[in-house]
């Protein structure tokens, strides 16, 4: 998740799921599992991902808030960039763990426009903290171009569990290699719906709508909700 601090107006006191009642906090929000954070999780680095969390989290198949394994289906976010090239790179989520990163997410939610240029470390007192460690961290996925860039528009996916495959694309000179979930082919998209606009100055390209109104001419009765 981006910087809450970012937001325009905090939110406060917004419903946490059953699932999340046990999760660290911060800002009165829920750290989510895959954030890079102090040994103490109530003080993340909002933006940052853990490498350790993120590998386990694609290995076991498990939600990228709650750190338990996903269910069926799955919920993805995407941007037309991801679907472009057939992965995407953020892991999934349980439908209740998306309903609330959705709405406290500062990108997902469209209340911010462009990325956080510059997440902050600190340096805790804690012996036993990795942050010691935390030189050169790794950038999460498409970070690296990202960073600062107007938002792209997002998308909520939902796909089976049992679609749920995790490919690697190598990359090339002009792309960063990039691990999420196959998209290929695009009829393991059970559904799918646009959560926010692009902001101004980004990429419009975006195959995403045309999927959405391609697939209204063709809506079946087996689509979920
Ligand atoms: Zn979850
Ligand atoms: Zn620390």
């Amino acid at each position: 998740m981006t910087d809450p601090n970012t937001r325009a107006h905090r939110i406060d006191r917004m419903p946490i799921p059953i699932r999340l009642v046990d999760a660290p906090t911060s800002q009165g929000m829920v750290v989510p599992f895959v954030t890079l954070a102090h040994r103490d999780r109530s003080r993340p680095v909002w933006g940052k991902l853990d490498p350790t969390r993120l590998r386990e989290v694609w290995q076991h198949k498990l939600c990228q808030i709650c750190g338990e394994p996903l269910t069926d289906p799955a919920v993805l976010y995407l941007r037309p960039a991801d679907y472009l090239r057939g992965i995407a790179v953020e892991p999934g989520l349980h439908p209740e763990c998306g309903l609330y990163s959705r709405r406290v997410c500062p990108m997902l939610s469209g209340a911010v426009d462009r990325y956080n240029p510059h997440p902050t470390y600190h340096r805790c007192t804690d012996p036993a903290c990795t942050c010691a460690r935390w030189i050169e961290p790794e950038p999460a996925p498409g970070e690296a171009v990202r960073d600062g860039q107007p938002a792209e528009a997002w998308y909520e996916a939902w796909i089976a569990l049992a679609d749920y495959a995790i490919v690697s694309d190598p990359g090339t000179e002009n792309t960063a290699p990039a691990t999420g979930i196959d998209l290929q082919p695009s009829s393991r998209i059970r559904r799918l719906r646009r959560i926010r606009d692009a902001a101004p100055g980004a990429h419009t390209l975006d195959l995403l709508a045309a999927l959405i109104a391609t697939r209204a001419l063709f809506t079946s009765v087996d689509e979920p909700e």
